[in-house]
């Protein structure tokens, strides 16, 4: 078995057990498997986001970086294991990773490519993945770059690649967990979940990804011992945010109403398009009769469409 097959069965794995653990012991009960923006979460952020980001990141950033600045002759790994390699880029990313986040929240223009990530109302296992383009492409490149250009051992970015996914999951997932003294070092969802919520509270608090340990270091750990309510308004962003994934890109470069577009008939053409096509699919397989989506809705029941869409 290659190790590209063994950190993929790891990650199908651990997929399959963190989707049994949320249905065993949520965090909130009564939260959907295919919850508002599932598909938009699975099939544009996970699926072809990362599939095109990976293309463009290692062949169109890192390696013509490499061409000119290959540090791989100072040997500099040279007597590390693999683990310890591992360990070291885990570590000295996911501190890069704290003071960046954290910048994220401090900057206004900084705050536009990472205010997807905050925007879903129901957060689970897969709403990590929400990220916006050039958040990924910024974190990535400084992930990955180094390990590549420092000479590290190849095995080094798959496996990273996997305690990523596999630590992403974990922390949005909505899972009851108590992880008693360890949290004071690893991160968790009853942390994280946290800085998915609605409080101006948390707006400047636990930005650790992996390690928790950042946020006790620096001071902006924020666990007042109880969650943070069950209803839509307490989770997420406190202003309105696109459903779609090109309207959600845009809207990081320009603030617009997405009701308020409904009124342009190419717009309204455009929203359609997405609950028309999956609609089709619906019927296709059979899980549905034929409905009128194609009439184009008003203003006021788009977004109820949509969301119907997404379930
Ligand atoms: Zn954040
Ligand atoms: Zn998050």
């Amino acid at each position: 078995m290659t190790l590209l097959q063994t950190t993929t069965t790891i990650l199908i794995c651990w997929v399959i057990f963190i989707i049994a653990w949320e249905r065993i012991l949520p965090y909130r009960k009564g939260l959907p498997f295919f919850r508002e923006g599932f598909w938009v979460d699975l099939v544009w952020y996970t699926i072809i986001q990362s599939y095109v980001l990976k293309i463009v990141i290692f062949d169109y950033i890192i390696n013509p970086v490499r061409l000119h600045f290959d540090w791989s002759g100072l040997q500099f790994f040279k007597s590390w294991s693999i683990t310890e390699q591992v360990l070291f880029f885990v570590v000295t990313h996911d501190l890069y990773i704290y003071l960046f986040h954290r910048l994220q929240h401090a900057s206004k223009l900084l705050w536009r490519i990472h205010e997807a990530h905050h925007s879903g109302k129901e957060v689970d296992f897969l709403a990590g993945s929400r990220s916006h383009v050039l958040e990924i492409i910024i974190n990535q490149t400084i992930e990955f770059a180094p390990i590549v250009i420092l000479g590290a051992d190849p095995a080094v970015v798959p496996i990273k690649a996997m305690l990523d996914a596999m630590w992403g999951m974990f922390i949005h997932a909505n899972i009851n967990v108590k992880l008693g003294k360890l949290k004071f070092f690893f991160n968790s969802p009853e942390l994280h979940l946290w800085h998915h919520a609605n409080y101006r509270e948390v707006f400047h608090a636990n930005f650790s990804t992996k390690f928790a340990l950042w946020d006790y270091l620096f001071g902006t750990i924020y666990d007042p011992g109880h969650k943070p309510g069950e209803l839509r308004e307490n989770w997420g962003l406190y202003y309105d945010y696109p459903k779609d994934y090109f309207l959600q890109h845009a809207f990081s470069v320009i603030r617009f109403d997405e009701k308020g577009l409904l009124k342009h008939n190419w717009f309204r053409h455009y929203y359609d398009l997405r609950p028309k096509l999956v609609n089709r699919i619906k019927i296709l397989f059979g899980l549905r009769q034929a409905a009128k989506v194609v009439n184009m809705p008003p203003p006021l029941d788009a977004d109820e469409n949509l969301m119907s869409c997404n379930q």
